[in-house]
């Protein structure tokens, strides 16, 4: 059994930036980082289709917000190496386009919708100051009015996250942009959009490569201290033992892990209400599905809620990747009818889904393994929807405070 100060596992974003934190900041701390592809970028990857980089677990761009993030990333491929974009995505309302998000947009729609939406909106729960609902089905309509839920928040959600969306709450709407009646009016009034821009306002993509290109060049970092090809089996909370597939064993004095908690198969000597909170953590997959043509539009994706087209979004990609042409689809998996082919990519675990009972389970998952000196990072590690710039962000904040720990 090969033992180490620590293992990290899983070479996404989050293990890539906390194994690269020590190796810049503690020469003398062994570590080993485990991943079970052939190599590293986890969702972030990138393969080479059609003579370009296609983002094989959907489309991935670096968003501007966070330039201390970024300054960490530009040393793996400088800033010159990146196009910068002002992001243009649309929603395919079936006979027109309006730009996203929906509600800040509606002043692009034909008049009479306008109205049919601001009418709606009007009466929507928020603005006659009724109680808030916990459930996220019930929340849309009551924060955006009907004709925003059916039209496009419920069918969009549902064919992303999968059918089900009962199960989940609203504790993670902050994301979404709170935009009110007034505002929606004087945009309607002044045919401009109101209300806070989502993520990704502005982003970053390579000008010669894929997003994949920078993980990359992270995981060429590490050298031999990343090992691929390991997939994480069997996790031993009480003495930090890990066991992979090939039936080779690691021990550490810190894990921290990146994968799926339900990506293992055995947890050995791990308390039965842990097991059971595991067992509550739910999530999608997504299939992308590259199509060798030129669309006629600027956007660079493009929502579709329409439940009668299987994918959710097109992802235009000779409109961000230089020299490229054609587009891909993503789709849920569980909605997916088309045979596997060359240019498909299929991922279980995209997005981890926000259930009513998920914020109780992880908490006590991930303090019941923090007293164990086992750390759970990033996406999967924590369960949470987020993008990679927060997953690094998170890798530098617990590099931080581990280096803390030992001072
Ligand atoms: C469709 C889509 C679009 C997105 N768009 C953006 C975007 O535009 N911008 C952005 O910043 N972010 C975006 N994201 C989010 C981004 O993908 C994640 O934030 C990021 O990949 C999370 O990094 P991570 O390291 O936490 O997880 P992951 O990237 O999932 O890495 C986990 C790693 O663990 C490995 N692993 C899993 N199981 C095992 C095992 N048993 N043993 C060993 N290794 C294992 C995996 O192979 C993987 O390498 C998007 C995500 C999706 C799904």
């Amino acid at each position: 059994m090969e033992k180490v100060n620590y293992l990290i596992l899983g070479a996404g974003p989050a293990g890539l930036a906390f194994a690269n934190s020590l190796r810049e900041n503690k020469p003398g701390v062994s570590f080993l980082v485990l991943e079970k592809e052939g190599e590293a970028g986890g969702l972030c990857r990138s393969e080479e289709v059609d003579g370009s980089a296609l983002d094989i677990a959907g489309g991935h761009f670096l968003d501007v917000r966070r330039p201390e993030v970024n300054r960490f990333l530009f040393q793996f491929m400088p800033e010159e190496e990146w196009n910068l974009f002002d992001r243009d995505s649309r929603i395919d309302m079936g006979t027109y386009e309006i730009g996203h998000p929906f509600e800040a947009n509606i002043w692009q729609m034909p008049q009479e919708e306008q109205v049919r939406f601001l009418k709606s909106i009007a009466v929507a729960g928020c603005n006659l100051g009724t109680p808030m609902p916990e459930r996220f089905v019930e929340w849309v309509t009551w924060k955006l009015g009907d004709l925003v839920a059916e039209a496009y928040m419920l069918p969009y959600n549902s064919k992303m996250f999968g059918g089900d969306l009962e199960a989940l709450g609203t504790y993670w709407l902050n994301k979404l942009p709170n935009v009110s009646f007034e505002e929606t009016l004087l945009s309607c009034l002044n045919r401009k959009p109101y209300g806070t821009q989502p993520g990704h306002a502005q982003f970053y993509y390579p000008k010669k490569y894929g997003y994949g290109e920078l993980w990359r060049r992270m995981g060429e970092a590490l050298g031999d201290c990343l090992l691929c090809g390991k997939s994480v089996a069997k996790l031993n909370p009480e003495t930090r033992t890990v066991t992979c597939e090939d039936g080779s064993s690691f021990q550490a004095e810190r894990i921290v892990t990146t994968i799926p908690w339900k990506a293992v198969r055995e947890y050995e000597d791990c308390g039965k209400n842990i097991l059971e909170d595991i067992g509550k953590l739910r999530h999608t997959g997504t299939e992308i599905r590259y199509v060798a043509e030129n669309l006629d539009t600027k956007a660079h994706w493009i929502y579709v809620p329409d439940p009668a087209i299987s994918y959710h979004r097109i992802l235009v990609r000779h409109n961000f990747c230089a020299g490229s042409r054609g587009y891909w689809v993503e789709t849920n998996l569980d909605r997916v009818t088309e045979e596997p082919n060359a240019a498909a990519f299929r991922n279980e675990y995209t997005y981890p889904l926000n259930t009513i009972e998920k914020p109780a389970a992880v908490a006590r998952l991930l303090s019941y393994m923090r007293q164990r000196g086992i750390y759970g990072l990033g996406r999967w590690g924590e369960h949470e929807h987020y993008n990679s710039d927060l997953t690094v962000e998170r890798a530098m904040k617990l590099f931080q405070e581990l280096e803390g720990e030992d001072a």
